[in-house]
């Protein structure tokens, strides 16, 4: 009944978007023929700013080589303060050689700048940060000024830009927010069976399973079937974001459970949150540039006309799920180690064909669209994080995670961690650490003064869980950076107060 709902209204907002002339973006204006440059970039977001009296044009931070990261504010009103409005973050360009996405955000400027669009901002203030990583742009690289991948880098927060998204983020708390990718179809493993990739555009949900489930139900039972629709519509082909493969050769799963990039590390606090992948041309830079464009656009703008029209209910859902994470309880369980299953359900994966030169399926038999758990511990009150351990101490600030001082309160109990050995695990076919432990309570032999406090009932209380259980496949320890904290035969130096 409730899906019709959604259909009726939505079809009718699924014209093709028109397009503004006033003050065309760089790629347009080079007919579809030059990259935007950052310099190009930097002067289009203030002759827009100039020209639109819903935009305002601000700076997040700075990447590594000294370069601005814009933000683009729209808002009727202003932006943030109407606590009616439903806030929507897009970002694009964590990887400096996908250059689709920066342009389809600054193209969905322009859009946003035409008065047929004003409507969107009735109910949404909107922030994009087009191009997250401009000095990897300006190379055509992947990896930012620092030599990092910043969408591996959401957990740990070590790199500027990662750093200021996050602080946008705590301070906005978007309800909605946007990750723009792309995604490679050129293998060289899919190419040996006479065929690649063939989506223009493939969307994500979130599929941590500790992300509360009235997200995902309304993200895969509702969202999903309206934008695939929306891209058809608009003459695109759309999937669900399915990495792995080549089929026969290895499964293709739905997703990946791990919260160190830009969807999950917002959903894992109870966001409505997505990556978005355009498809990659044969040479980034240039190849059929105006359709890729276009198609990250379309997936934008797909998103916004949804979250305007089912604006009330995505809030009352974020509000409720959100307000739960703060208020938890000790006890519920948190899955630290999951894997992906098969549902029986088969996936017709769109391919071009080599040898034919057309368009064919392929069926994929091997599908594994759900995430289970494979090991769940029992979420604490909170963690000690000793004091004298400088980047756990440093992590906590980065993150502006809520701490405080400790002070041993009547019937809590301490407990640490031993590591007896140090095994391993398939994480998503990579192999990582899997340590056996043991658990000892200490509560007598704790020094308060010698901790700092972290709350497990916070907004990140679930990252939290995740990031500091030794046993955790998404742990800290899993990062070369952290990879000190567990050693076979001592104590892991983080404790739990439950
Ligand atoms: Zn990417």
């Amino acid at each position: 009944m409730i899906r019709y709902f959604f259909l009726i209204i939505l079809t009718a907002l699924n014209a093709v978007p028109v397009m503004s002339q006033n003050c065309p973006s760089p790629l347009r204006k080079s007919n579809f023929s030059k990259m935007t440059s950052y310099d190009e970039l930097s002067d289009y977001v203030q002759k827009l700013d100039a020209a639109s009296d819903l935009l305002t044009v601000g700076i997040a931070g700075k990447s590594p080589k000294g370069r601005n990261l814009y933000t683009l504010l729209f808002s009727s009103s202003t932006f943030g303060k109407d606590e009616s409005k439903i806030r929507v973050l897009i970002i694009a360009q964590q990887h400096g050689d996908e250059q689709s996405g920066k342009e389809g955000a600054l193209m969905l400027a322009e859009e946003l700048t035409n008065p047929l669009n004003r409507h969107l901002f009735d109910n949404i203030d909107l922030m994009i940060i087009p191009q997250m990583n401009p000095d990897g742009s300006e190379k055509n690289e992947r990896l930012n000024g620092n030599g990092k991948d910043l969408n591996r880098n959401h957990v740990i927060l070590t790199e500027p830009e990662i750093i200021a998204v996050h602080n946008i983020f705590n301070k906005y708390l978007f309800e909605v927010t946007l990750d723009v990718h792309e995604y490679y179809p050129f293998g060289e493993t899919w190419k040996k069976l006479g065929y690649r990739k063939n989506i223009d555009e493939t969307v994500g949900p979130v599929s941590n399973i500790n992300i509360a489930e009235s997200i995902r139900t309304l993200s895969y039972g509702s969202y999903m079937p309206y934008i695939m629709d929306y891209f058809r519509q608009n003459g695109y082909k759309g999937l669900v974001y399915s990495p792995g493969g080549p089929p026969g050769i290895s499964y293709l799963r739905h997703s990946t459970f791990d919260i160190n990039d830009g969807r999950q590390s917002f959903g894992i606090q109870n966001s409505f949150s997505f990556i978005q992948e355009g498809m990659n041309g044969k040479d980034s830079f240039s190849d059929n540039i105006e359709r890729r464009a276009k198609g990250q656009m379309t997936g934008m703008m797909g998103l916004l006309n949804y979250v305007h029209a089912n604006g009330s209910q995505i809030k009352d859902i974020i509000t409720r799920e959100r307000h739960n994470l703060i208020s938890e309880k000790p006890g519920k369980k948190i899955s630290i180690q999951s894997e992906h299953v098969r549902t029986g359900e088969k996936l017709e994966l769109p391919v071009f064909s080599y040898s034919s030169n057309s368009d064919s399926t392929v069926e994929v038999s091997d599908y594994r669209p759900e995430v289970k758990s494979i090991y769940d511990v029992i979420k604490p009150a909170g963690y000690l994080i000793p004091r004298n351990n400088i980047q756990l101490m440093e992590w906590v600030t980065r993150n502006q995670l809520i701490r405080t001082d400790y002070s041993k309160k009547r019937g809590e109990t301490i407990e640490q961690y031993e590591i007896n050995s140090v095994d391993s695990i398939d994480f998503e076919g990579d192999i990582i650490i899997n340590p056996s432990v043991s658990v000892k309570e200490i509560s007598k032999s704790v020094r308060p003064a010698d901790y700092l406090y972290l709350p497990a009932s916070q907004l990140r209380g679930n990252m939290i869980v995740l990031a500091l259980e030794p046993k955790s496949m998404l742990g800290l320890a899993t990062y070369k950076e952290f990879a000190f904290l567990i050693r076979a035969g001592e104590k892991y130096p983080v404790l739990r107060v439950l």
